[in-house]
């Protein structure tokens, strides 16, 4: 197909690929959190936040209104009000480590900031929404000058926030947490110190969704998108040992590490629960070199995903405020597109709240079935499924394409399809019908592998 120059073909041109596999049930609860959600709470936390002058990590922590300290109590704020609507249903956590490091000379504290919704029947799984607090000018070391970081990341930010005002009006069986993050410009400090909180507190992190540059639509370059975001996934874990890489390199499971099923997961739902709005799944953990609070979840062994707009604009990122050559720059509130953030935030919500409220997906998944035609998948049950569906596709198909329902069975025998020509996978469904991301079996595609350093 021949596709003209032009902004008015980007959405044909990054829509080719879509077929995510679709939520077999739809619910009308989903549809009214991506409902609930608001431009213009997004705008007005953005503008708070612009208002502290820098929010730079080694910035002023004392003045009340200026530097990371105000912003940081101001979010803080906002989430005793958010918890306040909901009957003191958020417990706030202000974790804080000593850092020094390369880009942070002399000791400082990095804090984040958690509200913790806790779960009411699986408490002990976790599903996390990140963003982080500090912003940087061109020299990442300039801790004075205005650094307004309205699109990196106070956008992830406000999104963070927004999801906490609109789900906490919920119950969701596993626990939700929002995460402020501080330390990301300086060398991801805020997830690394996100990572230590869950091992310690032995949460199992069923994914984090990491919202980083995430509310501008139009390049500078001229190019436009306001119907997508980037969603990034690693395709084999961190944490894989030496003998489970070998085995991986044989049988498969390159592309279905338990992160890159929750993008396919998200994928669905965006197609059924947003309009006009799709999730462009990539198949790298973030963007070419380049990094973000994600990657210290994976290295811990926490499925991580990294949601980035369809379109960066380079003149806006890590840049002083200024004029030259005609061109405007600096990470300025005006640049942000609030109705595109409410869509990133949307399906957020939607995703968290879609996991919170189904299953774990299945533990110690098992395929069987070499030199047969029948395929058998086996797997330990899960608390609060109430049934389970098998899944497949052809190994070069990038969603799941075909499924069957296993009932309340813990193994299917697939009659006539044979373990070679196909990638299998399951997921579980609880008694309403809602359904966890798909799993691949084997430690190559685990939520918890017994591997990684969260399991131990
Ligand atoms: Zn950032």
């Amino acid at each position: 197909m021949r596709i003209a120059a032009g902004v008015a073909c980007v959405g044909i041109m990054f829509g080719v690929a879509r077929a995510a596999e679709s939520p077999a049930v739809d619910h009308p609860l989903l549809h009214s959190i991506a409902g609930d959600i608001r431009a213009y709470e997004l705008e007005a936390t953005i503008t708070h936040l612009v208002a502290f002058g820098t929010r730079h990590t080694l910035s002023d922590t004392v003045s009340p209104t200026r530097g990371i300290g105000a912003a940081r109590r101001w979010v803080k704020s906002r989430f005793v009000e958010i918890s306040r609507h909901c009957g003191g249903c958020l417990k706030i956590e202000t974790p804080v480590q000593t850092i020094s490091g390369e880009r942070i000379p002399k000791a400082a504290s990095v804090m984040d900031v958690l509200a913790i919704q806790r779960g009411t029947s699986d408490p002990d799984r976790v599903i996390v929404i990140s963003g982080h607090i500090d912003s940087r000018v061109t020299d990442v070391m300039n801790a004075t000058n205005d650094a307004p970081g309205a699109d990196d990341d106070g956008s992830g930010t406000a999104a963070v926030l927004e999801a906490a005002r609109v789900l906490s009006r919920h119950k969701f069986a596993a626990t939700l947490v929002y995460a402020v993050l501080s330390g990301e410009e300086q060398g991801l400090y805020g997830g690394k110190l996100l990572a230590q909180y869950a091992h310690d507190h032995q949460w199992q992190v069923e994914a984090d969704l990491n919202n980083d540059i995430v509310g501008n639509t139009t390049g500078e370059n001229g190019v436009s998108d306001s119907t997508h975001v980037r969603v990034f996934s690693e395709g084999t874990r961190s944490t894989e040992t030496p003998e489970e890489a070998a085995r991986r390199r044989y049988n498969g499971g390159e592309v279905d590490s338990a992160s890159r099923n929750i993008v396919r997961f998200i994928a669905g739902l965006a197609d059924h629960y947003l309009t006009n709005f799709s999730a462009r799944m990539v198949y790298r953990t973030d963007r070419y070199s380049r990094g973000g609070d994600q990657v210290p979840m994976l290295a811990a062994g926490f499925p991580a995903v990294r949601f980035t707009e369809a379109i960066e604009n380079y003149t806006h990122e890590h840049q002083d405020v200024r004029n030259a050559g005609n061109v405007e720059y600096g990470d300025l509130l005006k640049f942000v597109d609030f109705p595109y953030l409410a869509q990133v935030t949307r399906l957020n919500a939607v995703a968290m709240a879609a996991m919170a409220l189904a299953p774990a997906p299945p533990a110690t998944l098992k395929i069987e079935g070499s030199v047969a035609h029948d395929t058998t998948i086996s797997w330990t049950p899960t608390s609060g499924a109430a049934n389970y569906r098998v899944w497949w596709r052809d190994t070069t198909a990038p969603f799941w394409t075909d499924s069957r329902a296993a009932g309340d069975a813990t193994s299917l025998v697939l009659k006539d399809i044979t373990i070679d020509d196909w990638f299998f996978g399951v997921s579980s469904v609880s008694a309403d019908g809602y359904e966890s991301p798909v799993e691949f079996p084997g430690v190559a595609g685990a939520f918890v592998a017994p591997t990684s350093p969260a399991a131990r």
